[in-house]
């Protein structure tokens, strides 16, 4: 298994406050690991293509906002990273990747973005991959809040597949015309989580690339409703790489505080990768 790692020292130090001092730990426990002389890193660079896609997925005047409040450079290096890790998939470079990053994605929707998100990354990626002639894309969200922002910009594709996990919102959804999941799974265990993750993959037998939201919000420890686990997370990548088998895998960090949990479960996951 080709496993690549992208990470750029600026989403530790420029990041959103929220998110940043999870970012070192994770990595430098990642580094540290027997296993790192396996992975593949990479540092993203921002580069007009990245600009272009920006511009396709956000309105100007969301750009604008985000460039006001300082956080587009370190955005746009999150979203770049994401982008070059699909583009790597996609040529069939890499099997599977993780990207950290500095501030999150599916928060932010064409012209809004709130909760430590300000560029759609993975919404980005997805403009990148069809120009690439990738289609079909599964994005399963498993941060225990709503991806309202993918929903906003992609929830009408009918190619996309989005699974959404969460316990903030009041119900759940299911719109199979467009592909769109909405799990409500309030105060989820390991269990409740693996279960409605086994019901669900069904509704995304078709896609061609995989692309997991991965929130440590949703550890026990950490400041999202779900109580997962280290053993969780294990198993989910187990699963997911299971369920991709031969089609490109690309987990991407969301949410997710506590420098502890980020460097245990990081790791846990990027270790489940290379399995
Ligand atoms: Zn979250």
């Amino acid at each position: 298994m080709s496993v690549g790692v992208f990470y750029h020292p600026d989403f530790a130090e420029k990041g959103y406050i929220t998110l940043l001092h999870r970012v070192k730990p994770a990595y430098d426990t990642l580094c540290r690991q027997p296993y790192a002389v396996k992975l593949k890193f990479f540092e993203p660079s921002v580069t007009t293509l990245h600009q272009r896609l920006l511009n396709q997925v956000h309105t100007e005047s969301h750009i604008g906002t985000v460039q006001a409040e300082g956080f587009h450079e370190v955005a746009l290096l999150s979203a770049a990273g994401v982008v070059t890790a699909a583009e790597l998939l996609a040529a069939q470079q890499l099997d599977s990747a993780f990207c950290f990053v500095g501030t999150a994605g599916h928060h932010a929707g064409r012209n809004y973005s709130w909760g430590f998100c300000y560029y759609n990354d993975v919404a980005m990626a997805v403009v990148r991959l069809r120009q690439l002639g990738v289609n079909r894309i599964l994005i399963l969200d498993m941060d225990p809040h709503s991806g309202d922002g993918t929903r906003d910009i992609l929830a009408l594709d009918p190619q996309i597949t989005h699974i959404n996990f969460f316990a903030d919102e009041d119900y759940s959804y299911q719109d199979d015309k467009h592909h769109n999941y909405g799990i409500l799974i309030d105060n989820a265990t390991d269990k409740v989580f693996l279960e409605a993750l086994e019901e669900i993959l069904p509704k995304a037998a078709n896609v061609d690339f995989v692309i997991v939201i991965f929130g440590h919000d949703s550890h026990c420890e950490d400041y999202g409703d779900f109580y997962l686990t280290i053993n969780g997370y294990r198993e989910f990548t187990h699963r997911m790489k299971e369920f991709a088998a031969n089609r490109p895998l690309l987990f991407v960090l969301s949410g997710g505080s506590n420098p502890q949990v980020a460097a245990s479960a990081i790791p846990t996951v990027i270790e489940s990768l290379l399995d």
